[in-house]
């Protein structure tokens, strides 16, 4: 069975006057259940999971100081909200909702959080939305476990994952591959193991071409025995902050392209959401409710 990680703190409306998008974590698992795609029984609720798990990535002192809500004025600035005890919190559960994820992608071969694609997350600090970055955290809490070996991180979210590929940048285990808008945060980019950066306007031949001509490949060389998949719908044409131009039938083939692979050659996949701007609320809901349509299609 499909098991999604959501839980209620997810909507937490960020402060007064913020446009960050939260309403899609309620709407989203409301579409699925609603069409039908899942049952009540698909969902599991995490929980605030043991330190130990978050501090295996990110620095002890920089997680306290987000704990008691001790960061400077400059550094909350980067992450892009005031911070709250809520806030802080609600990370945390996605982190814990990655992890168990990742346990149910060994069972069932794919694993889902509603949230999650804190890439912009680093070792030290947080940027952009991100605090703590519930994929490395998976990826570390995986190799503890010794459920995973070699992984392989396919950060296909419009923006590049900097915050995973500094906390991942001298460690053989980790693989990061980020594709991204050249033209889009962060301006200063860290280097992946693998970075594509796409022009201004890339749609979908061009971009659906270069992820079927390297996805293959790049499992064939670094043959990771788990994949994280970092599904970001802000490549989308209509997307406020994306640089590229993807119809929604274009992220759905590009879901179909990473997940097919996973199943084909089974390796246990875990999919966080990430991004996703577009001005009309039902693009972005519809378009990360294609990659559950396909993840239930193709493995059960
Ligand atoms: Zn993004």
């Amino acid at each position: 069975m499909l098991k999604i990680a959501y839980h209620p703190i997810y909507n937490h409306p960020l402060p007064e006057g913020h446009r960050f998008p939260m309403i899609k974590y309620e709407l989203l698992p409301k579409q699925l259940l609603h069409e039908g795609t899942c049952t009540q029984e698909n969902f599991f609720e995490p929980e605030i999971p043991n330190d130990k798990y978050i501090v295996a990535v990110h620095d002890p002192e920089y997680f306290y100081d987000l704990l008691n809500i001790k960061i400077s004025t400059r550094e909350a600035r980067k992450i892009g909200f005031p911070l709250n005890e809520v806030l802080v919190e609600r990370e945390r559960i996605i982190a814990d909702g990655t992890m168990k994820a990742c346990e149910f992608a060994i069972q069932n071969g794919v694993a889902m959080n509603i949230a999650g694609g804190t890439h912009h997350a680093y070792t030290g600090h947080g940027e952009a939305f991100c605090m703590l970055n519930d994929q490395a955290i998976g990826a570390r809490y995986l190799q503890a476990q010794n459920l995973a070996k070699k992984i392989l991180i396919i950060d296909l979210d419009v923006h590049q994952g900097n915050g995973t590929t500094e906390i991942f940048q001298n460690d053989d285990s980790v693989f990061t591959f980020s594709m991204h808008g050249e033209g889009n945060y962060p301006f200063k980019k860290e280097q992946s193991d693998l970075d594509i950066a796409l022009k201004k306007g890339t749609g979908d031949e061009e971009y659906l071409n270069i992820l079927k001509r390297t996805l293959p490949q790049l499992i064939d060389t670094v043959q990771p025995d788990f994949i994280f998949y970092l599904s970001g719908v802000d490549v989308i044409d209509s997307d406020k902050l994306g640089t590229l131009s993807l119809t929604l039938n274009g992220a759905k083939k590009r879901d179909e392209i990473v997940l097919n692979t996973c199943y084909k050659l089974r390796i246990p996949v875990q999919c966080s959401m990430g991004g996703g701007y577009s001005p009309d609320i039902k693009t972005i809901v519809e378009a990360h409710a294609n990659t559950y349509r396909l993840a239930q299609d193709i493995f059960f």
